[in-house]
């Protein structure tokens, strides 16, 4: 062994001795939200496929066309030679439904917070941002060299706080998720939107989440607020089912962060294949508000699910965090679950704090009633195994 491995090694034990140790799954894709893991059938109560576009055959065969026409890659970055007319055609519908004047598009929501935040601020400034920001908000953020400011989540006193103190800074960049993605709470938009006017702030608006889900046609949880959010980022990897990211803002935002994203600039721009089938995706999410209705008819099924379980929680979207402490607790009840062919992933620090181990449980359109009374049954045995009978 190379001697500077131990280190590594060391390190990894320290992981496993503190349950935070992760380890990849390699799961076989069945139909719906069933899948194969070590020859065994399992259902999925993660992801955020939250519509199941992805594998909505309008969305593969739009994939498949574009990739018969365009081929794989799109063979570099947009400002060199890779930026083709369904780039274009993409941004301008990503644009229209956040209705803001223009969108850039980003091989990565990860990607496009970067962009965004790294390219809008710099070390005159500041960025203040909510305790439970994404992590690739709060990489954002550093990468920025701006000073970063955090406040206790959603404790929007404090964010005025620290916002009357700023005047210093050239620029104030205020960041939230508009849902958040543990813990799956809204962020006050009508708050933050004043906060922004009065303290004269760049708001910056996370709607990964949301995008597909919330809103009247599907725009996202910062619809009826546009208007007065500078930059709303999101993915087209959770409910439009693909991969990619985007930035909407004005013309003028947009124009900046074309020459100052540096994820936008050094990156190979997104494959067509990808572009058509996210397009193909947003006229789906737009007309068949069906898909929407039988998302939140499962949301209402996973609630009575943890109600009758004894697990006391509410939540106002398909994210469940039935937070259980410990991260050893957790590690177990997802084992146990998974014993009873049920994928719900243990959550735990550095993705949220520690002490506050979780079991992340989503819902989709695809769930079918009896995996309700699936998850219902195995939640209501370990709620007695966990709590009475503590592990
Ligand atoms: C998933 C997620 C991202 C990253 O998007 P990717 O397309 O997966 O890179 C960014 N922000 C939030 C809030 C997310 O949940």
């Amino acid at each position: 062994m190379n001697p500077s491995d131990t280190f590594f090694q060391e390190r990894l034990e320290h992981l496993r001795e503190n349950d935070l140790y992760r380890k990849i799954r390699s799961l076989e894709m069945l139909e719906g939200n069933l899948r194969r893991l070590d020859g065994k059938e399992v259902l999925l109560f993660c992801g955020n496929d939250y519509l199941g576009l992805s594998r909505h055959p309008r969305v593969v065969r739009a994939f498949q066309v574009a990739a018969g026409e365009y081929g794989v890659g799109s063979g570099a970055a947009r400002l060199v030679a890779g930026g083709i007319s369904v780039h274009e055609a993409l941004e301008k519908k990503i644009a229209a439904v956040k209705r803001k004047e223009k969108a850039l598009l980003f091989s990565a929501g990860y990607l496009a917070n970067l962009g965004a935040i790294a390219g809008l601020a710099t070390h005159d400034d500041v960025v203040i941002m909510d305790k439970l920001c994404h992590a690739s908000l709060i990489d954002a953020a550093r990468l920025s060299g701006a000073q970063v400011r955090i406040f206790p989540h959603k404790n929007y006193e404090r964010c005025e706080e620290i916002l009357k103190l700023s005047g210093a800074f050239k620029k104030r960049v205020l960041v939230t998720d508009s849902v958040f993605s543990m813990d799956g709470d809204l962020a006050d938009l009508k708050e933050l939107t004043r906060l922004k006017q009065t303290y004269d702030a760049l708001l910056i608006v996370d709607d990964a989440h949301a995008t597909g889900v919330l809103g009247k046609e599907g725009q996202g949880a910062c619809e009826n607020w546009e208007d007065k959010i500078d930059v709303i980022t999101g993915t087209l990897s959770k409910a439009i089912g693909g991969l990619g990211g985007f930035m909407a803002a004005s013309e003028i935002l947009v124009d900046y962060a074309v020459n100052h994203a540096r994820p936008f600039i050094f990156a190979t721009s997104l494959p067509p294949a990808l572009c058509a089938a996210a397009l193909e995706a947003l006229y789906i999410i737009e007309s068949e508000p069906e898909l929407r209705d039988r998302l939140w008819k499962n949301v209402g099924r996973m609630q009575q699910c943890l109600d009758k379980s004894g697990f006391e929680m509410t939540s106002g979207f398909p994210i469940f965090p039935v937070i259980l402490g410990e991260e050893k607790i957790a590690l177990e009840t997802s084992k146990t679950l998974m014993e009873g062919g049920i994928l719900v992933p243990a959550i735990r620090y550095p993705t949220v704090a520690k002490g506050k181990a979780r079991l992340r449980v989503t819902v989709n359109s695809l769930h079918r009633e009896e995996d309700f009374s699936k998850f219902g049954r195995l939640l209501a045995s370990i709620k007695k195994r966990v709590f009475l009978d503590p592990v």
